[in-house]
């Protein structure tokens, strides 16, 4: 299913865990229904520290309507580094970057090649 939108709550959520987690990195996988993104999942066995964010795919599990990922950047900066790109290119559609200073247009959506993608955000 084509990912087209985000609910509000996840955003804001997404921002907050930023936030909190500055100045490390967090990263998530993101769940959607019916083309919206509804759903955090914390992955267990994620690797994190102040510059890289690994997921290990073996830890999602089967069955899982997997959206894409995000994950912070507390440098700010709100494109992807080349680890971020094989990263998105592994899995979903849907690949959202927060950056410092974690407000409500500090983030960005991006496809699985790396190139910027239109998400609308919506309130569910
Ligand atoms: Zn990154």
């Amino acid at each position: 299913m084509f990912v087209r939108a985000i609910d509000r709550e996840v955003l804001d959520l997404l921002l907050e865990m930023g936030r909190s987690s500055s100045p490390d990195e967090f990263i998530v996988m993101l769940g959607s229904e019916k083309g919206v993104i509804t759903t955090v999942y914390p992955i267990a066995g994620t690797t994190v520290t102040s510059d890289s964010a690994t997921i290990f795919m073996d830890m999602v599990p089967l069955g899982m309507q997997i959206a894409g990922t995000a994950h912070s950047h507390p440098n700010g900066a709100l494109w992807p580094s080349d680890a971020d790109l094989q990263t998105f290119a592994e899995t979903g559609q849907c690949h959202i970057i927060v950056g410092d200073p974690f407000e409500a247009d500090s983030w960005r959506c991006f496809d699985r090649e790396g190139r910027e993608k239109s998400l609308e955000v919506v309130s569910a």
